[in-house]
């Protein structure tokens, strides 16, 4: 009995040092921006390039944005560049007519890239994900910032502004210009490009990274003039008729579920994609729908773009899809939400999923719901 106590006793001081060890390195932000600071004063003139990750979501834009008219008001030459397209509902974004898409116009990209005194990263710590401007980046001069939320950074910065402990690249970049004692400077520009960001990687201020920061930030930003029934209308009513048609196709027809293995799985090929003429963005979401159903913890979905075969995957509970997304398709991200990509056909990718899958058993039977 004395001995079963003391065991107990121990045990617990094991759990509580291992939960704190935890918890200290999940909300460790570094902050080696200091350095930087001087070049954001006021008036210097300094060339700054903002670039974010490919095929760019309201965070990823949102922030650059943000930034861009933020860093315009200190009298700094800004530009936006996106290593991609991005989908029409993010249009309304003030600033979007002057982002330089690098697929578009590479000669200017790449000529701005070379020029720039600062590159700022935002929302993505590789540079493989910012596709062939990744090249052109680290070719670059520049003074290099990250200002990120991902998981597992590779190091290319010079200066970082970095959590994982954050519910989006958008709440670091209000963070990012208090500090700077630039909170005057924001207005509702910059507030509405950063509520969406926020918006949107929180699923309205629901998932779990969302924390009295991100409701105080939101509060302010609404305070300022950000609308937020009317971002999330611009936001989540702003699709094509397309985007619905396919979504019917994928729930009746491509939902499969594995369910031994509690995991939702779509797969969608080329000739699926050009029969209902699917544009950038219309697939957004669609990894969700798995989710939804009872008992479902992990859900995948999988398409055959043009140049290689995109992943996304969500879970709840404890699964963690950016383990899977890194140990098999090259990729990263969040615990419950991850992605990755394959240069293998959409089968053979499909094939793999299938069959790493029951490897991961256990942890998908005891993931909670
Ligand atoms: P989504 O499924 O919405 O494209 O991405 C979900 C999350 O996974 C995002 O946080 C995103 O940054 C990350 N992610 C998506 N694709 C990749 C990838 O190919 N590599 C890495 N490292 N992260 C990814
Ligand atoms: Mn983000």
């Amino acid at each position: 009995m004395l001995f079963s106590k003391s065991a107990a006793k121990i045990g617990l001081v094991a759990y509580i040092l291992r939960v704190l060890s935890k918890n200290s390195k999940d909300n460790m932000m570094e902050d080696t921006t200091e350095g930087i600071l001087p070049f954001l004063e006021p008036g210097s003139g300094t060339k700054i390039v903002i670039t974010t990750h490919h095929k760019p979501d309201a965070d990823a834009l949102g922030s650059s944005l943000a930034l861009y008219h933020y860093l315009v008001k200190l009298g700094k030459q800004v530009t936006v560049v996106s290593p991609t397209d991005y989908p029409m509902n993010l249009h309304w974004m003030p600033g979007n007519d002057k982002v330089v898409n690098f697929e578009e116009n590479e000669e200017l990209a790449t000529q701005l890239a070379k020029d720039a005194d600062i590159i700022f990263c935002l929302d993505f710590n590789d540079l493989k994900r910012i596709n062939r401007f990744g090249f052109v980046v680290h070719e670059a001069s520049a003074k290099k910032i990250m200002i990120d939320h991902h998981r597992n950074p590779t190091g290319f910065d010079d200066y970082r502004f970095w959590t994982i402990n954050t519910s989006s690249t958008c709440e670091l970049i209000y963070d990012f210009i208090a500090k700077n004692e630039g909170e005057e400077l924001i207005d509702e520009e910059i507030a509405s490009c950063i509520y969406a960001g926020i918006m949107a990687d929180t699923g309205s201020f629901r998932f779990n990274s969302t924390s009295s920061n991100t409701h105080r930030v939101a509060a302010k930003l609404i305070d300022i003039g950000a609308d937020s029934a009317k971002i999330h209308a611009l936001l989540l009513d702003n699709f094509s008729l397309t985007r619905y048609r396919l979504m019917g196709y994928v729930l009746y027809k491509k939902l499969h579920i594995i369910p031994e293995l509690k995991t939702a799985l779509v797969y969608l090929n080329q000739e699926e994609l050009q029969r209902f003429n699917i544009q950038t963005g219309d697939t957004e979401g669609f990894v969700n729908f798995g989710l939804g159903i009872k008992g479902i913890v992990f859900s995948a979905l999988i398409i055959d773009r043009t140049v290689m075969v995109k992943m996304s995957f969500r879970s709840q509970g404890s699964f963690p899809c950016n383990e899977f997304a890194s140990t098999h398709f090259t990729g990263g991200g969040h615990l419950n939400a991850a992605g990755g990509s394959s240069m293998d056909t959409l089968e053979a990718t499909v094939e793999k999923f299938r069959h790493v899958l029951p490897q991961y058993k256990d942890a998908l039977l005891s993931s909670e719901e």
